[in-house]
């Protein structure tokens, strides 16, 4: 069986398509890049991305499961929690490292085209309320935690591991579940979008998703989904963000859906318009490091 093949296997179990349907290029791709998987070799992640790019409709996704895979660390090798998040979090940097030196391979047009993301990314609001919901269910519906470890074991049975590694082991696929399920990033902006790449977005849930512009904002972003105080917050001080920090340029604002929208937020320092990263002057860049959506930088 040709790797080829592989993928167009995978994507027809996920999405319930054709392989036709693929290759008429019906669909984004994501491709997922599982840390640990000794197939995923640089050469074999290549191979991935090159046909990604070639048989999707408009954008390609590379998903790295790093977060959730510490889990695998603790249960195989017993490394205390800490060390497995760290050490999942550095391999996971090296396939994002692999997966940016294959891109750099691809002509200009396409860098846009790509978007890597780590599990953090994913992790919206509306995905934490969605694992939480599993997580009481794998806690009170038998039936559902006999599912659930049985996959677990379809995928590593081995004598070593004991019920209580099963157990740990089983929070992978309950991570996994919402995002393969739903989906949480989308290609089609709103009002309450918030952009994490080029032309790719999530979807907020409350009250996430109200989160209002501010030419002197309290808060600011940090990787591309979390939102953080840039100072202590006073009570009932509203949360408000510089749409500058995720808005990469003004066409379309994605924010706030027309071009140059005049801002209203009442600040000394009043911009105007509706900030876009572009435009945006070495001064606040200088004010606003380190909470600036890092796929801006
Ligand atoms: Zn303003």
């Amino acid at each position: 069986m040709s790797k080829k093949f592989i993928i167009i296997m995978k994507i027809t179990t996920c999405l319930n398509t054709t392989e036709k349907e693929v290759l008429a290029k019906k669909f984004n791709i994501i491709i997922g890049i599982s840390i640990g998987n000794k197939y995923f070799t640089k050469e074999n992640i290549r191979d991935y991305l090159l046909w990604a790019v070639k048989n999707t409709k408009e954008k390609v996704a590379i998903l790295i499961p790093d977060k959730i895979h510490a889990v695998n660390y603790e249960v195989r090798s017993g490394y205390k929690k800490e060390r497995s998040l760290k050490r999942a979090i550095n391999e996971g940097e090296k396939i994002e490292n692999i997966a940016k030196d294959i891109i750099e391979e691809l002509p200009f047009e396409k860098h846009s085209v790509m978007s890597i993301l780590k599990w953090e990314d994913i992790e919206t609001e509306e995905y934490k309320r969605r694992v939480s919901v599993l997580y009481d269910e794998f806690k009170d519906n038998s039936k559902f935690r006999n599912e659930i470890i049985e996959i677990v074991k379809e995928y590593c049975n081995s004598e070593k591991l004991t019920d209580c590694d099963y157990e740990k082991l089983a929070t992978y696929p309950l991570e996994e579940l919402p995002m393969l399920v739903c989906g949480t990033i989308t290609k089609i902006p709103s009002i309450y979008t918030i952009p994490i790449g080029f032309d790719l977005f999530i979807d907020p849930m409350d009250p996430g998703k109200y989160l209002n512009h501010s030419c002197e904002p309290s808060c600011g972003i940090k990787n591309r989904t979390q939102i953080v105080a840039m100072s202590d917050l006073k009570k009932d001080e509203e949360i408000t963000i510089d749409y500058a920090m995720f808005v990469p340029t003004k066409q379309g604002h994605p924010r706030v859906g027309i071009d140059a929208p005049i801002c209203r937020c009442g600040a000394k320092n009043r911009r105007e318009q509706f900030g876009n990263y572009e435009e945006l002057s070495d001064e606040l860049r200088e004010k606003y490091k380190g909470y600036i959506s890092d796929y801006l930088i």
